[in-house]
Parts: C-alpha cells; sequence; structure tokens
C-alpha cells in the first residue's frame, strides 16, 4: 500500500485541481491521498465526486498556527488535520475567520509590490486563485507572468514574497487549534517541524507539550527535512509516542517536489484512522455527501 497523506490543490495554492490529482494520485501509484489544502474543505467534493476505483481519500486541512515561547517571539507551525466534520461550527468558524485573513494580507502584500512598480493587480491576482484562500503562491505566479520572476520558488526569495514583502496573516494559536479539530471529530499531525530552512522550529520539549494537548503524529520524511532532521524526528516520535508520517507536501508545479515522493507506512495509517471519530476515509464517489461518524 502507497500512502501519501499531505497534498495541495487548486482548493488552495496548488497546481492541480482536485478531480485532476485523484486521479494523477492512481498514475503516481497511490492507493491512499489525503488531501490537505491550507485552511479549507472546498477540495473534498470534487476530489471524491472524482474518485477512481482502488483510490481512497482522506479528507483534511493544512493549518497555520503558531506557539509563543515564554519569553521571544512566536514561532510559526503547520499543523495538519484528518478526518474532521467540515460543518462542525467552531473550527468551520476559524478556517473562515482565516480564509478572509488571508485575503486581506495578499491584498496589502499586492499593493506594496504595485506602489513599488511590480506589473500586477489585485484582481489579476484574485483571478490566479480563482476562488482558493490566497496565498503567496497565487501572488508569485503573478510576477512570473510579468516577467518579473523566473519561476515560483524564484519569487520566494527574500527579496519578494520571502521577506521584502511578506505581510503576516492571522495564524491560530497551536493548542486552540488542537482543540478545534478534536472538537470537531478530527485528528492533528505536525507537518514538517524541524524544517529549519522555513525558518525557526520548536524544540524537543514543545513536542512533549503538543503530544499531552492531543496531538497524534509528525511529519518525518518530508521534502523540507534533511536527513540530520528526519533522524532525530524518528527518535522523538519513537519516544513520545507520536505517529511518523512521510509525505511529499505536493503543489503541482509549484513546488518540484513529486506525487508520492514519500509515504506513510500502512500500519501508521491504519492507526491514524482509528483515531479520528469525525469523517471516515472516502473510497468511492457515492459517499459524498460525507457519512459522519458521531463524536
Ligand atoms: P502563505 O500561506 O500565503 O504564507 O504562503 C505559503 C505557501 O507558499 C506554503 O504553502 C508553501 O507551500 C509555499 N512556499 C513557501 N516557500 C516556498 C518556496 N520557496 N517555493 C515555493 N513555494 C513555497
Ligand atoms: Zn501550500
Ligand atoms: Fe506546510
Ligand atoms: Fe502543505
Amino acid at each position: 500500500m502507497r500512502i501519501d497523506l499531505h497534498t495541495h490543490s487548486t482548493a488552495s495554492d496548488g497546481t492541480v485541481r482536485p478531480e485532476q490529482l485523484v486521479l494523477d494520485a492512481v498514475v503516481a501509484g497511490l492507493d491512499v491521498i489525503g488531501l490537505t489544502d491550507h485552511d479549507t474543505t472546498a477540495g473534498w467534493r470534487p476530489a471524491i465526486e472524482a474518485l477512481p476505483p482502488g483510490l481512497t481519500l482522506v479528507p483534511g486541512a493544512e493549518l497555520s498556527c503558531f506557539w509563543t515561547p515564554e519569553s521571544g517571539w512566536p514561532i510559526s507551525l503547520h499543523l495538519l488535520a484528518y478526518l474532521f466534520d467540515p460543518a462542525e461550527p467552531a473550527f468551520a468558524a476559524e478556517r473562515a475567520m482565516v480564509r478572509a485573513s488571508r485575503l486581506s494580507r495578499a491584498e496589502e502584500m499586492v499593493g506594496m509590490l504595485v506602489a513599488d512598480g511590480a506589473p500586477i493587480t489585485w484582481p489579476g491576482v484574485l483571478a490566479i486563485a480563482d476562488g482558493a484562500p490566497v496565498g503567496r503562491p497565487h501572488i508569485a505566479q503573478a510576477l512570473v507572468a510579468a516577467g518579473v520572476v523566473r519561476d515560483v520558488p524564484d519569487a520566494f526569495r527574500s527579496e519578494w514574497l520571502g521577506a521584502r514583502y511578506h505581510v503576516p496573516k492571522r495564524d491560530i494559536e497551536v493548542l486552540e487549534a488542537l482543540r478545534l479539530v478534536s472538537g470537531a471529530g478530527g485528528v492533528t499531525v505536525l507537518a514538517h517541524p524541524k524544517a529549519s530552512k522555513r525558518g525557526r522550529v520548536i524544540d524537543d520539549d514543545v513536542f512533549t507539550e503538543l503530544a499531552g494537548a492531543g496531538l497524534i503524529g509528525v511529519e518525518v520524511d518530508h521534502p523540507d527535512h534533511d536527513a540530520y532532521e528526519r533522524a532525530s524526528l524518528a527518535v522523538l516520535a519513537a519516544d513520545l509516542g507520536l505517529l511518523p508520517l512521510g509525505s511529499s507536501d505536493f503543489h503541482g508545479t509549484n513546488k518540484t517536489v513529486r506525487l508520492g515522493e514519500h509515504t506513510t507506512r500502512p500500519e501508521v495509517y491504519e492507526e491514524l484512522v482509528s483515531r479520528a471519530t469525525g469523517a471516515s476515509p472516502v473510497s468511492s464517489p457515492d459517499q459524498w455527501p460525507l457519512r459522519l461518524r458521531h463524536h
């Protein structure tokens, strides 16, 4: 069984439509795919309705969070949420709030770029996002189309969206996020938690705190982890009883990683599914609308 539980579609900032992503998953030799668009479940329905025979979809989302140390600045964390009830009101309201915040901060970033002469427009960026929660990759695509940068990764250099024109968005406090997801029957996994190339990462004692607050797993194999980071995460996961996952974080042509380039072991996947009480993995298009388990 080949299992990749972290992917993005055009419902957020990937370049492959959800209905195409499930077909590409079969071509990539996957049996199970997790759809984890940023802050939205909008891709669940089109992915499920297009689900090919033999493929199982694990509905999910990725949430940008922060953890605040006793002294110092907050550290950014990405939390993957799986198999939650998308209609549970408290978590649904939080996702809507984060999406609204994405819109205003993206408009602000575009305004700064335009003021400095970049030949892009806010309506143009909105057209690229096409209804998805706007992310920096959409602005990056506008910069590529305008010939300002070579490609999307190039737009993430510090001169552009990496720092100079980066406006923070409203992230969720991580303990609050853990509560919201579990309140909706879902389970949580820390995405790329030791990816030092993305910025500051949490110390090992924070993993202990999060495991105590309901976190069930961590991504070990991820394109942004080097060999040392993977090895130390494997030890940490074993010590804390956290599930060790491997995932691609596929974003289509916005990143270079291939679908299924990293995978999660079947026994880890089975354990993750058994811990959720919201939705079940979906293996056929007639399972939409989702049957929700009682929680
Ligand atoms: P945002 O959520 O709007 O702050 O944008 C962050 C998104 O941009 C993340 O989901 C990443 O997948 C993507 N991203 C971050 N760094 C890079 C990079 N160097 N190249 C391409 N995509 C990136
Ligand atoms: Zn993304
Ligand atoms: Fe992430
Ligand atoms: Fe991601």
